[in-house]
């Protein structure tokens, strides 16, 4: 595996056309502070080694990337009835979008988009005596870091500006499709997009996705290999909102983002990578991320076509 650890050290330099194209999440103060030149990437590989190289080990805001486990928790206790009340196809709008849930009976395009982490939340709130600490307890075990936190300013604003999020869980409310009260689910939404952790953590964390569900450091089943199938599949139709044709084109892996500037992606079989850069593209995808991802799959001459 020493190649890895030379292509990791080398993609800065070979994405660094990227660095300030793109800009920070705004939408709240706590996360258009944070300093746009970060770059990070950590690689989880299946046999239980890391890589590492920039900013890897510097926490940021998961944000979307909390969907990804929000989902594998509520597939684990909810099993196939999740797609009851959350749909799997890809959206082709923005991760925030109200408009399809009107014709679509109030079942959210897929679970990665706003609306359907809403209904998983709804989901989760049945199955865990403590949600909060459970989601916390749940993500520390699986990336192995006992020190993960939620970040209370980052929660708060969240939702000072969640109007858009709250109107999204009244509207699926009016449909039925959300159970407890909506103070209850956004509550939870937000608590889980307002964790901090490292590439490496969220690498060590969705190493199991690579793994046909099993946690390769302790044998632990995360998911069936089926739903880790599955999961992968949505990662890679709808992990990135409206770019994941864009993202299929050109990196070709599972993907699932967040406006923080994180992605983690899985080459099942192999390996788990998260990339960090805070600079967003259009769509709210990080703009180096995205190419550095491409580059490294590129050099590594690894896909799962
Ligand atoms: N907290 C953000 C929101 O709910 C998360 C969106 C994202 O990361 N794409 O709008």
């Amino acid at each position: 595996m020493k190649d890895i650890d030379s292509i990791l050290h080398a993609l800065p330099e070979a994405i660094s056309h990227t660095f300030g194209k793109g800009k920070p999440a705004d939408y709240i103060p706590a996360l258009a502070e944070v300093p746009r030149d970060r770059f990070g990437m950590a690689i989880s590989t299946v046999d239980g080694q890391d890589f590492i190289v920039g900013d890897a080990k510097e926490s940021f805001s998961i944000q979307s990337i909390s969907k990804l486990f929000s989902l594998s928790q509520a597939m684990h206790y909810a099993g196939e009835k999740v797609f009851e009340r959350v749909g799997v196809e890809p959206s082709g709008n923005p991760f925030n979008s109200l408009s399809q849930l009107e014709f679509e009976n109030g079942i959210p395009r897929n679970p990665f988009i706003n609306a359907g982490a809403l209904v998983i939340s709804d989901i989760l709130l049945e199955h865990l005596k403590s949600p909060k600490q459970d989601f916390l307890d749940h993500i520390r075990r699986l990336s192995g870091n006992l020190d993960i936190q939620y970040d209370e300013r980052v929660f708060r604003s969240e939702y000072d500006h969640g109007q858009r999020n709250a109107a999204l869980a009244y509207y699926l409310k009016s449909f039925n499709n959300i159970n407890h009260s909506i103070a209850q689910v956004l509550d939870f939404y937000f608590y889980q997009c307002s964790l901090n952790m490292s590439c490496l953590d969220l690498a060590r964390a969705s190493r199991f996705l690579a793994n046909g569900g099993i946690d390769p450091v302790n044998d632990k089943k995360v998911v069936t290999p089926k739903r880790a199938r599955r999961i992968n599949s949505l990662m890679m139709t709808c992990g990135t909102y409206d770019e994941a044709g864009e993202f299929a084109f050109r990196v070709g892996l599972p993907c699932k983002s967040g406006v923080g500037g994180g992605i983690v992606a899985v080459i099942p079989g192999k390996m788990s990578i998260c990339v960090w850069s805070p600079e967003l593209g259009a769509k709210g995808n990080s703009l180096p991320g995205m190419h550095a991802l491409k580059a490294f799959i590129e050099k590594a001459g690894i896909s799962v076509f």
